[in-house]
Formats: structure tokens, C-alpha cells, sequence
């Protein structure tokens, strides 16, 4: 393949648009990415360096969202609300409106754009849009922290150009926005591992919801229990979506790197540490093809920048080149941790692995007997 080309996709200009200081989602998370990738010199070099969002015009958008509901998100942000955009989920708590909001969504959008264009122009391999992965907006709904979907946008402008897309969302919430704009399609399969929707947001995202018509057996959910521990979710990692990519055969993967299925979320009830990240890349990686990763969900705000720069440093190669010295998450003799952007491994208690491990294995064997069939596994 040559060599791999990364490209991380930042602007000041995303600074301009946070959300109220009151709102957990929190912009300033993508800036401090890009300060330590950046002194780690992992931004530029043979095969890396960095790219700006590009504009999107109006006709890409309305690819997914109504032109009523794009008029009204723009309204909003210049100060015209009305009850008309309130139903479309505009103006909530969740998806307050704010100053420069339509331009913010817009500009975040089109980082992760930029990095469809450069894969399809064959200028990138690996593309990170940290301020991206809005997987929760719907075409005439704002949800969920989210008013544009640029994760299907993404997906939708791949697949136009005749790309086989794997659609992989590890953020602790269902992919709602993205599993439903494909649902009944089979060239973009989406697959979803997130905290049981009995139990979170969205409350969707079931292990038998597996696409309709076409689309049948190309949506994969894998609903996971409270407690969730890294060697479960890499056990069900491996022994799902593995394969499924195996048979799909995907030209082009889109990775949402939602942050807040990690340990210490204040959202969300899942205990992974970033090594689960570092490990899903790892694996995306061994199948070649290149990988347009978004942001996402990350509340607990220094947990979510150390695994997004983490999850860079991956894309890029910079991590496997660093293991030797790194030693990946292994404690030394001194107290200091020399584990560098990786987290210590998290202790399991008996009672967790009781309570996590025999749903896991339940919802394998259910995807095993629902899914795998149609795709001849
Ligand atoms: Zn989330």
C-alpha cells in the first residue's frame, strides 16, 4: 500500500461555535486533542499532517436533512425560534439553540466531508475529524446533542461513488441517525456496540433490529450490560463484528469514536479504558482500506482527550512504532505511569464479570443465529 496517509482535520475557526457552558458537550475537547498529538509531533512528517474543514453547501446537506429542517436550525441560530423548530427537536435542552449554531454544525460537518473527499481522491488513508460524529440528528430532527448527521453524510457521499461502507459506531449511544438512514440497505452495512438501550439514551438500538428489505442482516446491534469491561466488549468485538467485516468486504470504513463508553462517564454506565480503542483501530487497520474517523460522545472531558489523541496516534502509526518503548500500558518499577497516552487496566470484580459476561455471550449467540446466516457465516 505505500505509505499510509494520515490526515487530522482541525481549525480555529471550530472554536468560534461552543455550546452553552452549562451543556456537557463540550467543543473545547477536539482543541486539546490536537495541543498534545501536536506536541507529540504526531501532526506532521512522512505520511502526516493536518487538514481544515471545507464548506458545505446547502444541496450536500439536504443528501440527508429536509430543507424545512435546515431552514429552521438556521432560523434558530440567528435568533428566529419557533414553535415549528421546537418540534423538530430544535431549542430543547439537549439540542439548545445557541449563537453561531447552524454555522458550528455546519463547520464540524465539514471536517468530516474533507475526509471523504481526500479518501475518495486516494489523498488519505486514515482521516480523524475529532469535532465530527454527530450520529444522533435525524433528517428533520435535532437529537441527542446533535443537528447535523456528518457520520451519515460521510457514509451517504462514499456510497454514491459506488464504496462498499462499514459503518462502525463504538460510541456508548446507539447510532440511531445512521443505523435508520440505511436500514434498508445493503451497500452500508452499520454496526453499533453501545450500552443497552434499556437502560440509556436512545432506547433503540436492539439486537433485533437488523435492517428491513434489502437492508436485512446489514444492521448489526450489539447491546451491552451495565459494567461492561474491556475483555467482554473485545470478546464480542472479535466474535461479531470481525467476521461481518470479513464477509461484507468494505472499501471504506467510517469509525464513530464516541469517548463515553469509557470507565468514568459521567453519561453512561460502561467501564472500557481507551486500550478498547487503541485495540478496534488496531484491527480496522489490518484490513487495508482507508478508515474516515469522527469524534462523538466523551464526557468525562480528559478521559476523552487522552483516547482520542490515543486513537490518533494509532491511526497515524505512531503507536505500534512507540510499544517498544511505551510498553503499552504496563506498569514499571517506578510509580510513575509509563503506560504514555494508554489507560492502566481496569480491575474486574467476580460480581461484574457474573453480571456482564453470560449477556454478552447471549447476544453473540442471537446475532450468530440472526445475522451471520445472510451473510453465508
Ligand atoms: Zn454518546
Amino acid at each position: 500500500m505505500g505509505t499510509r496517509e494520515a490526515v487530522f482535520v482541525y481549525s480555529r475557526e471550530l472554536e468560534k461555535y461552543p455550546y452553552p457552558p452549562e451543556h456537557p458537550f463540550n467543543t473545547i475537547r477536539a482543541k486539546r486533542v490536537r495541543e498534545i498529538v501536536s506536541s507529540m509531533g504526531l501532526l506532521s512528517g512522512a505520511g502526516r499532517r493536518e487538514a481544515a474543514p471545507e464548506l458545505v453547501e446547502r444541496v450536500v446537506l439536504k443528501k440527508f436533512h429536509s430543507a424545512r429542517y435546515l431552514h429552521a436550525l438556521k432560523e434558530a441560530s440567528e435568533g428566529k425560534f419557533n414553535a415549528e423548530a421546537l418540534g423538530m427537536g430544535i431549542g430543547t435542552p439537549d439540542c439548545p439553540v445557541f449563537d453561531g449554531l447552524y454555522d458550528g454544525a455546519v463547520l464540524a460537518t465539514g471536517g468530516t466531508l474533507v475526509g471523504a473527499k481526500l479518501i475518495l481522491a486516494g489523498e488519505a488513508d486514515a482521516v480523524f475529524n475529532p469535532s465530527g460524529g454527530f450520529h444522533h440528528a435525524r433528517p428533520e430532527r435535532a437529537s441527542g446533542f446533535c443537528y447535523i448527521n456528518d457520520v451519515a453524510l460521510a457514509c451517504m457521499i462514499l456510497a454514491e461513488e459506488g464504496k462498499r461502507v462499514l459503518y462502525l459506531d463504538v460510541d456508548v449511544h446507539h447510532g440511531d441517525g445512521v443505523a435508520y438512514a440505511f436500514y434498508g440497505r445493503r451497500d452500508v452495512m452499520t454496526i453499533s456496540l453501545h450500552q443497552n438501550p434499556r437502560t440509556l439514551f436512545p432506547g433503540t438500538g436492539f439486537e433485533d433490529e437488523i435492517g428491513s428489505w434489502e437492508g436485512e442482516g446489514y444492521c448489526v446491534n450489539i447491546p451491552l450490560p451495565i459494567g461492561t469491561y474491556d475483555e467482554a466488549y473485545m470478546k464480542a468485538f472479535e466474535s461479531l463484528v470481525l467476521p461481518l467485516i470479513g464477509a461484507f468486504k468494505p472499501d471504506v470504513f467510517v469509525l464513530e469514536l464516541g469517548a463515553d463508553a469509557l470507565a468514568g462517564d459521567p453519561l453512561a454506565n460502561l467501564c472500557l479504558t481507551n486500550n478498547v480503542y487503541a485495540e478496534v483501530i488496531g484491527h480496522l487497520l489490518s484490513f487495508e482500506k482507508p478508515i474516515l474517523a469522527a469524534g462523538g460522545g466523551g464526557y468525562n472531558i480528559d478521559n476523552t482527550v487522552r483516547a482520542w489523541a490515543l486513537a490518533w496516534s494509532v491511526l497515524c502509526g505512531a503507536d505500534s512504532e512507540n510499544q517498544e518503548h511505551a510498553l503499552g500500558g504496563v506498569m514499571l518499577g517506578s510509580t510513575d505511569w509509563q503506560g504514555g497516552l494508554h489507560d492502566r487496566t481496569l480491575a474486574v470484580s467476580n460480581h461484574q464479570r457474573e453480571a456482564v459476561m453470560p449477556a454478552i455471550e447471549n447476544t453473540i449467540k442471537t446475532i450468530k443465529a440472526t445475522v451471520f446466516p445472510i451473510h453465508g457465516l
